[in-house]
């Protein structure tokens, strides 16, 4: 069976955990040189561990450190894959959400700040370096993938103000650039995962009853894993995708299409 990314350049942000890395070993499976990339340079080198063993013969497998927030350090991530001939997907996918994002009436400024300069100004400077890279080099069929949320999608009742608009720009900002590059041959959509049981969400969800609280709208009653959204990410980027374009590509168990749940 051909490998799906095979001799793709890839770009992941995020890459040291959940869903980035579970994506990682995927696109590495598929034949793919990935760039793992991600600010924290501890859990980075763990998960480049994780990922050796794991890869197809011959790809190429580096790390980088980078602040997504930082424009600076987006750019020379990009350079790098420059000298392995050019980027052909990368995966816009580091975010956050702070414990001190909350309501509308009472999240700090700077919380809102911090959020949007990771999670929509850093999905920003990737698309920007990332496409330029496309561009030049001529590429035919890029992919570019930026983790959007459910959450951009439904309202709740248990807010994250800052995080929910910041994913509500990643898809309108997605959705523009789908269109601007597609005769270039350059794909964009927004992964929108639904509620995962990975760190980023579980360190909230520290009780019984705030749990509840979202697995009683899941229709199948359970939270995602990272692997069923890299799996998804894995087609977004290959060509298997191709007509695929500009979409908020939802991977969320059918909660966004659920009203009542079954007992
Ligand atoms: P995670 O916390 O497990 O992983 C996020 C990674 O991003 C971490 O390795 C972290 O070090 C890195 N990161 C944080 N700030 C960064 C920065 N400034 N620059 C570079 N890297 C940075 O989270 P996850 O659950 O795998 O989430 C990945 C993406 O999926 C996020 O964009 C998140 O908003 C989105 N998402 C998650 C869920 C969920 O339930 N977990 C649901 C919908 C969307």
């Amino acid at each position: 069976m051909v490998a799906r990314l095979q001799g793709k350049n890839c770009i992941i942000t995020g890459a040291a955990g959940g869903i980035g890395l579970e994506t990682a070993i995927q696109f590495a499976k598929e034949g793919a040189n990935v760039l793992m990339s991600d600010v924290n340079a501890n859990t980075l080198r763990m998960a480049l561990e994780q990922l050796k063993s794991r890869a197809a013969k011959g790809v190429r497998i580096e790390t980088n450190v980078c602040d997504v927030s930082k424009e600076d350090q987006v750019k020379a991530m990009v350079d790098h894959v420059e000298s392995w001939g050019g980027v052909d997907v990368i995966f816009n996918n580091a975010g956050i959400m702070h414990p001190k994002d909350d309501g509308v009436l009472n999240t700090p400024e700077n919380i809102w700040d911090l959020t949007q300069d990771i999670n929509v100004k850093g999905v920003y400077y990737g698309c920007k370096h990332a496409i330029k890279s496309m561009l030049s080099n001529k590429k035919k069929s890029a992919s570019v993938i930026n983790t959007g949320s459910f959450v951009a999608l439904m309202g709740a009742a248990t807010p994250q103000i800052a995080y929910t608009t910041s994913k509500g720009a990643v898809l309108a900002m997605s959705r523009e650039l789908a269109i601007c590059y597609a005769k270039q041959g350059i794909r964009v959509n927004s992964l929108c995962p639904g509620p995962l049981n990975t760190p980023l969400l579980q360190e909230f969800l520290d009780t019984e009853e705030k749990a509840l609280r979202r697995t009683i709208h899941l229709p199948s009653g359970r939270f995602g894993e990272a692997i069923e959204q890299a799996k998804a990410v894995v087609f977004l980027a290959s060509d298997d995708s191709s007509y695929v374009n500009g979409q908020d590509f939802l991977v969320d168990g059918g909660l966004t299409k659920s009203y009542v749940t079954s007992l």
